[in-house]
């Protein structure tokens, strides 16, 4: 498997799926979520997801991508950090691991990713690339390509440096 570090946008990666980082409600939101929803369009999405159910912290759960280039988008909810001692490594680990699975179940083969968690869920950063990285490569997976698209050079760097690491 591929994994490449890109600077830029999610809703403007052109792989077969883009991951997003959701809330347990599936019910849109800011950041990446916002962004996702404006470019797949908004109704259509709202209803798909409205049809989920909802999702667990920790677990994904797929939609068609509507208006995006990618066929689809995988609805991960990432932990809101609490400190670091209730679970949140754990779980934020998960979502990338049931993001690969669900991802082998609708055959696709790349896969974009933001720094879920990082941003209004408050996850340091450093540790949340840590493991992204490390479990994207220790998941099996017929995925091909991963990317790891960070919205700031800082979290650019990141995942260059542990990815050449
Ligand atoms: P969470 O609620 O899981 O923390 P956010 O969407 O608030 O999710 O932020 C996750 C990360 O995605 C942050 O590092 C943020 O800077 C980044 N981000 C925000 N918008 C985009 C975008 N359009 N494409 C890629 N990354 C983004």
């Amino acid at each position: 498997m591929d994994i490449d570090a890109v600077r830029g946008d999610i809703t403007a990666q052109n792989v077969d799926a883009v991951v997003n980082a959701a809330n347990q409600a599936l019910a849109g939101g800011g950041g990446v979520d916002g962004a996702i929803h404006r470019a797949a369009g908004h109704r259509e999405l709202q209803e798909a997801c409205q049809k989920l159910g909802g999702c667990e912290t920790g677990d994904a759960k797929a939609t068609p991508g509507f208006g995006l280039q990618a066929r689809w988008i995988i609805h991960a909810v990432g932990p809101r950090w609490r400190g670091g001692d209730k679970g949140e490594a754990d779980l934020l680990a998960s979502c990338y691991r049931r993001s690969l699975e669900v991802a082998d179940e609708l055959g696709a083969k790349s896969v974009a990713f933001p720094a879920i968690s990082t941003g209004i869920y408050g996850y340091p950063s450093e540790e949340a690339a840590r493991i992204a990285v490390d479990t994207i490569m220790s998941t099996p997976t017929q995925v091909e390509v991963v990317k790891l698209v960070a919205f700031d050079e800082a979290t650019y760097r990141l995942y260059e440096e542990l990815l050449s690491s």
